[in-house]
């Protein structure tokens, strides 16, 4: 099994989606004491090369705490990138997005002190219609893992219509249920009961997939220290129930059932060893 942690700033990009002329400080000390636990979690549960994972950082996080960047790497974690910004590539054109790739990964890599070779783009959201962006992340890196597939078929189809030669593809299991794509990470680890990650562990296993759990540093536990406060929401702008529904939102982001995030990871790393870093293992992400 596979854990990555898209490392991300949830209250500073949440300020910058709302108001881009914004440039709010980065909630540093939470993220040392997000990082801090992540790491000593690993310790406890991480066997071998399996103490080591893949961070999906932010370059604005290595441009502004390059020191934590830095940290993770000396610790023998692998950085790769989750864009510059936290925003959605999709629509953004192709001279746009990678000048960004290409800002992002040498921001990393300065900070880092490695070479940045996997990428992720924001909420999964890259242009999978047509090739132009994928083949943009396929001129910068060696690895992607913004896609999410139900089998291996899938992927061997989409990379054929990607055009694309080199670039690995590290999917993410995902099943489809109801109109929706669940997968094995973020919101759908905290609110589906343990039961149901186990099936979707097992389900990705018999199509050939290790399975592959992905995190957000906020999620890593009850995170109210990310939160962006009522009287931000209405500096920001926001209405009165603009605001109430964004409290609610968060809610459901920084606290709903988060604490059982670590118990049900604990009890998965029970039956599925991580096998650590993507970058090592790129050629045994198929079982
Ligand atoms: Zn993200």
């Amino acid at each position: 099994m596979f854990l990555s942690i898209d490392f991300e700033d949830f209250n500073y990009d949440f300020k910058v989606k709302f108001s881009e002329a914004n440039d709010p400080p980065l909630k540093t000390d939470a993220l040392w004491k997000k990082y801090n636990l992540i790491n000593e979690f690993l310790c406890r549960n991480g066997k071998n090369n399996g103490r080591f994972i893949t961070f999906f950082c932010t370059a604005i996080l290595a441009e502004k705490a390059p020191d934590l960047i830095r940290h993770i790497s000396k610790d023998g974690h692998e950085i790769a990138c989750h864009y510059y910004q936290h925003d959605i590539m999709e629509n953004q054109s192709i001279t746009k997005v990678e000048t960004t790739l290409r800002r992002a990964k040498s921001i990393l890599e300065d900070a880092s002190q490695t070479e940045v070779i996997g990428f992720r783009a924001p909420y999964f959201k890259i242009n999978k219609i047509t090739p132009e962006q994928y083949l943009a992340v396929e001129r910068c890196f060696d690895y992607d893992s913004s896609y999410y597939c139900q089998s291996t078929e899938e992927l061997k189809k989409f990379k054929e219509n990607m055009g694309l030669t080199q670039l690995k593809i590290l999917p993410v299991f995902s099943k489809s249920f109801a109109g929706k794509n669940l997968r094995l990470g973020g919101t759908f680890l905290k609110l589906f009961p343990q039961f149901y990650c186990l099936f979707l562990a097992q389900k990705a296993r018999e199509v050939g997939i290790t399975p592959h759990i992905y995190l957000h540093p906020y999620e890593f536990g009850v995170s109210e220290e990310f939160r962006v406060s009522r009287e931000e929401l209405n500096k920001l702008g926001f209405g009165h129930f603009k605001s109430l529904y964004w409290q609610y939102r968060q809610s459901q982001w920084l606290t709903v059932r988060n604490a059982s995030t670590v118990t049900k990871l604990e009890k998965l790393l029970k039956i599925y060893q991580l096998r650590g870093t993507l970058r090592d293992n790129m050629d045994h992400i198929f079982i």
